[in-house]
This record gives structure tokens, C-alpha cells and sequence, in this order.
């Protein structure tokens, strides 16, 4: 079976997981809109699977909250 690709935005901080959406094609738009808005907002950008996404770690620091939070959170 392949594993899901997903996109993550990551701290600048302390390089933990801020935001992540699913890489599905069937959501280029989203992903594409989710990933700009981070890089605008300063994040690093990266691509790591869904099993990598579900066991990182996330961030804590205090940060503004993001205004269009994407759709497709892992919330297990
Ligand atoms: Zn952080």
C-alpha cells in the first residue's frame, strides 16, 4: 500500500509541526492555497507521510492563530 503524503508547515522556532494537510489530488487547490499561506506567514515548508505526521512532534510556542486553518486535520 502506498502512505499518504502530506504537507506540514513547521515552526521556525522549534521546528515542530504547525499545520498539516493531506497531498491528495483530488485537493490540489486547498493544498496549494494551505502551502502558500504558510510560506507567506514564514513557516518552513515540508513533505513527510501521514505516519511521520501522526508521531511528530507538534508546536507549543504562542503564535497567531491561522485564519483558514486547513480542512483536513489529523485529530486521531
Ligand atoms: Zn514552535
Amino acid at each position: 500500500m502506498i502512505e499518504d503524503m502530506s504537507y506540514v508547515a513547521l515552526c521556525p522556532k522549534c521546528h515542530c509541526v504547525i499545520a498539516a494537510i493531506v497531498d491528495a489530488p483530488e485537493d490540489r487547490k486547498e493544498v496549494a492555497k494551505s502551502t502558500a499561506d504558510w510560506v507567506n506567514r514564514g513557516f518552513a515548508l515540508n513533505r513527510m507521510s501521514c505516519e511521520e505526521v501522526r508521531t511528530a512532534k507538534w508546536c507549543a510556542c504562542k503564535r497567531p492563530k491561522l485564519a483558514a486553518p486547513p480542512r483536513r486535520l489529523f485529530d486521531e
